[in-house]
């Protein structure tokens, strides 16, 4: 989990997949579910299929039920994160006192948590280049404990490597969009494909299939047949297809600032 308690400017400290540190988590532990509180989430692509999924909605049900939108800091790029509930400490909506009920499916940020993951967040410092930093909450006894990790095999035991690997093509959009001169903006088509590829996974399946999609794009009958039921899959090509869309020269506008005087 993330939240945001690092002041404005201050860069946390980066670190990598060798750097050791001592932590536990366990439900006897006294802060037991204090970081699923009062927390900002943002959802990944992999993260809104598996949550969809377990919990038997549609995309867009999920999206209307448990996300607000956000932009993600130095983009204009739209992202979701998770909608708190409207209780005294807002509490992560899956979070009840023996913890968190989809636990098997948790988001990619509940995974690295008390990590932070610098392409999920955007704040001063923490930039496009992959390192991960401590998150840092005062209430985490976590770090009291005597268990041992490297950023590496926190990373395995919390099976983010696959979290990592599916969402792979989506960070690397955002991490290029990142790089964008400040002046040149997505088109409000471009931001609403990188939406719907993203987030509405269902959405854009109905695009594929049930639109001109493909007389343009034409996709071998084996692939298209995955696509139809297979979810990553279905993701996995979307990002693709987004890559040379999002590129393009007619998806951004080049904003020219006021003339002075
Ligand atoms: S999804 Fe689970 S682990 Fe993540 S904040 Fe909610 S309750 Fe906690
Ligand atoms: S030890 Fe840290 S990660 Fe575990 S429940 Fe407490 S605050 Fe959350």
């Amino acid at each position: 989990m993330e939240s945001q308690d690092h002041p404005a400017g201050i860069a946390p400290v980066r670190i990598g997949l060798k750097s050791r540190f001592r932590f536990q988590c366990h439900k006897g532990i006294s802060c037991f579910t204090r970081c699923c509180r009062g927390i900002t989430i943002t959802l990944t692509p992999y993260d809104i299929i598996l949550l969809k999924n377990r919990l038997g909605l549609s995309s867009e049900e999920f999206l209307s039920i448990y996300t607000e939108p956000n932009l993600l800091e130095k983009t204009d790029l739209p992202v979701v994160i998770l909608k708190l509930l409207d209780d005294e400490q807002q509490s992560c909506p899956f979070v009840r006192e023996d913890g968190c009920i989809v636990y098997q499916d948790r988001p990619t940020t509940c995974r690295y948590y008390p990590l932070g993951v610098a392409s999920l967040v955007h704040r001063e410092g923490a930039d496009d280049e992959g390192f991960f930093f401590f998150v840092n909450e005062p209430h985490c006894r976590g770090f009291e404990e005597e268990e041992e990790w490297t950023v590496e095999s926190w990373r395995k035991d919390q099976g983010v490597d696959l979290h990592d690997a599916v969402n792979a093509q989506w960070t690397d959009l955002v991490v290029r969009k990142r790089s964008f001169p400040p002046n040149i903006h997505l088109t409000e088509k471009a931001k609403s494909l990188f939406f719907m590829v993203s987030y509405n996974i269902d959405a854009f399946r109905r695009f594929v299939f049930e639109s001109s999609f493909l007389k343009r794009y034409p996709v071998d009958a084996k692939t298209l047949e995955k696509l139809r039921t297979d979810d990553v899959a279905l993701l996995e090509f979307g990002m693709q297809w987004l890559k040379g869309v999002l590129f393009r020269p007619d998806a951004a506008k080049t904003e020219t600032p006021p003339a002075q005087g």
